[in-house]
């Protein structure tokens, strides 16, 4: 068969521990989300409605989707990544069909994480006629009630850069129920991500951790990861002309 666009992506395993810093955000996803499905029987018999979906704000490269892929990780789930801009088509209807073809695979696919990226593009679209965006819209609550409906093990995470794009009426029950701020990591957050990034690389013994995390205040993970890259090449270049492969780090922007 065709494999349809917008597919579940196997993806590498992301644990909790892999993520550097955000320790309330991880909980309040662990307890809200992981927890009601790895004990669905028990929270049936309690009568407790587990949480549907959660929406993810905070600026670019903060670990959003590092953070969704560790829900689908943790509840065994496969993993859907939709980014709402790619849903936006030129035809007349394609837009919602999109829409609705990305919701039946996260059903056909369950259990599943489906990952909603840029979900404020829905919300902004300006096109002429100015209907665009309200069919959009509207197919995409009605998907959220009516998996909400069928009670299917069908997570859903949204994750926008831009909240306050955003409809309040995303934010009923049902619909998605909790709305998270993914902050830039603090020093100790950011001392955190660098150690997880060094497991990766052979880092010179030279290299303050500390003092690198102290002077990349406003750094974001993503941030952290490209340094660390753009020192690993630079290593490779001193490498070719004879020098030691090891990393080292010079933090030139502070
Ligand atoms: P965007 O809003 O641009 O989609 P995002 O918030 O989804 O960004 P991610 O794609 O999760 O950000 O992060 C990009 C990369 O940065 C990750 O793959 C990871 O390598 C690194 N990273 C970001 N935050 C963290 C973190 N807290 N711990 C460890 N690595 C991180």
């Amino acid at each position: 068969a065709l494999r349809e666009k917008n597919d579940v992506k196997k993806i590498d395993p992301v644990r909790w521990s892999d993520i550097g810093g955000l320790d309330d955000v991880k909980q309040i996803l662990d307890e809200s989300v992981v927890w009601t499905y790895k004990h669905a029987d028990a929270f049936r018999r309690l009568g407790i409605q587990p949480s549907k979906g959660v929406l993810l704000f905070g600026p670019p490269g903060t670990g959003k989707t590092l953070l969704a892929k560790a829900v689908a990780t943790e509840t065994f789930a496969n993993f859907l990544p939709v980014s709402i801009p790619d849903l936006i088509k030129g035809e007349v209807g394609e837009s919602e069909k999109a829409i609705a073809n990305a919701f039946r695979v996260a059903a056909r696919s369950s259990p599943c994480v489906i990952f909603l990226d840029e979900l404020e593009t829905v919300f902004g679209l300006r096109d002429e006629s100015g209907t665009l965006g309200k069919k959009m819209i509207s197919q995409l609550f009605l998907e959220l009630d009516a998996l909400n409906a069928r009670q299917l093990p069908v997570i859903i995470l949204a994750a926008t850069n831009n909240p306050e794009m955003i409809d309040r009426t995303i934010l009923r029950p049902g619909r998605l129920d909790r709305i998270v701020y993914v902050r830039p990591p603090l020093y100790e957050e950011r001392l955190h991500i660098l150690q997880l990034l060094s497991v990766r690389t052979r880092f010179s013994n030279e290299i303050d951790f500390d003092d690198i995390a102290r002077k990349t205040e406003n750094y974001t993970g993503a941030d952290l990861k490209a340094l660390t890259q753009r020192a690993g090449l630079l290593a490779l270049k001193r490498c070719k002309e004879g020098a030691s492969a090891e990393v080292s780090i010079l933090v030139s922007r502070i």
